[in-house]
């Protein structure tokens, strides 16, 4: 019997993969209700990743780690607490470009540090931990790759040749708040970037892996479009339950949807399931939860062949977001007694 099945007896590996906000609310739950002696592995999703004034910044990693470190400024969830902005304010006196983008003074810092160490030959995830020396996580947070994969949107342009351009993800989500149609997303370098090192260990050797409400496009897409980690998803023993980040057919919090419908994918709890497929008909889950409200949608997830349970989705605050980890947990366990098919 796997250490998931069998919780009282052993300490559990459980790896999850993860974008950034959302991956880390539910993260501060999951290791809320984790044993002690738990291992949790976190394969962050860095195609958000994008350079800018010379530095490297790693959204989805920092939000993971200053969140998990107690280091997030709590209301934008984002970058550090009691932040100063004079750095920015001064980049903008020079009218230096983008001026959409916030890096604030303490976060700079990071940045410093991060890209000197790329610079001295250091890769991402060596960077990654030293970062995480400090900041005291409570996870191992692995980049999914150390090459550069950065997620890149095609919007309609009247003035180009092709009536379309690329813009980077960054400037997609925070300069245009999402707010035009989504005509493709291109994960640029995705097709020669190499998992980093750990990362396929981390889901081979695990008792459970869990898909975070975190972007399925975004987030979740450019980490299992890493090559050789859908394969490994598809191999490993253990079993592999989401979240759905949609609750009544709008992302919660988010701005998820132009995304969704831009590649065809119905903003539903089920359209979401149904596009990472289940494990057992070449696809990736074992076992998806749905919001109390969504189900109707348990019907159509299940008739794919992936096992689907109601359960409050919403992490409204610590008790919420601990107990939908715990859901998460208990379903990964029930499907481990009966055995996962693969
Ligand atoms: P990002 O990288 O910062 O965009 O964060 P993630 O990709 O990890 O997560 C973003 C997603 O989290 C959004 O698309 C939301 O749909 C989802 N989300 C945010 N809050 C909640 C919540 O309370 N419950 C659920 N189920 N999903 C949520
Ligand atoms: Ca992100």
């Amino acid at each position: 019997m796997s250490a998931v099945a069998a919780r009282e007896n052993a300490a559990m590996r459980i790896c999850v993969l993860s974008g950034g906000v959302g991956g880390a609310r539910f993260l501060q739950g999951l290791l809320s209700v984790a044993a002690p002696e738990d291992e949790v592995t976190v394969i962050g999703n860095t195609a958000d990743d994008i350079w800018l004034f010379g530095l490297k910044v790693c959204p989805d990693l920092d939000t993971i780690m200053y969140t998990l470190g107690d280091g997030i400024d709590a209301e934008r969830r984002w970058g550090r607490s009691d932040e100063t902005w004079s750095a920015k304010a001064e980049l903008a006196e020079y009218g230096v470009e983008p001026t959409w983008f916030g890096l604030g003074d303490k976060d700079l810092a990071t940045h410093l540090v991060r890209t000197q160490m790329l610079q001295a030959g250091y890769t991402l995830s060596a960077v990654t931990r030293a970062l995480c020396a400090r900041w005291q996580p409570g996870v191992d947070l692995v980049p999914m790759s150390d090459d550069r994969v950065e997620t890149h949107i095609l919007i309609d342009d009247d003035d180009s040749d092709t009536g379309q351009r690329a813009i980077h993800f960054q400037e997609y989500w925070v300069r245009l708040r999402a707010g035009i149609p989504v005509r493709g997303v291109l994960v640029v370098g995705l097709e020669d970037a190499r998992p980093a090192p750990g990362v396929l260990d981390a889901i081979g050797a695990a008792d459970v892996v869990l898909l975070p409400p975190s972007n399925p496009i975004v987030s979740i897409g450019p980490i299992v479009g890493v090559p050789g980690v859908a394969a490994a998803l598809r191999a490993t023993a253990a079993p592999v339950v989401g979240v759905s980040p949609i609750i009544g057919g709008a992302a919660v919090r988010g701005m998820a949807d132009q995304l969704l419908l831009g590649l065809g994918v119905p903003v539903s709890a089920s359209g979401v399931a149904l596009h990472l497929g289940a494990r057992s008909r070449g696809g990736l889950l074992d076992g998806w939860l749905v919001d109390d409200q969504d189900t109707p949608a348990r019907d159509a997830v299940s008739a794919a062949g992936i096992h689907a349970r109601c359960v409050p989705l919403w992490m409204n605050d610590p008790t919420t977001t601990a107990a939908l980890a715990q859901d998460s947990l208990a379903l990964a366990a029930d499907l481990a007694a009966v055995g996962t098919p693969r």
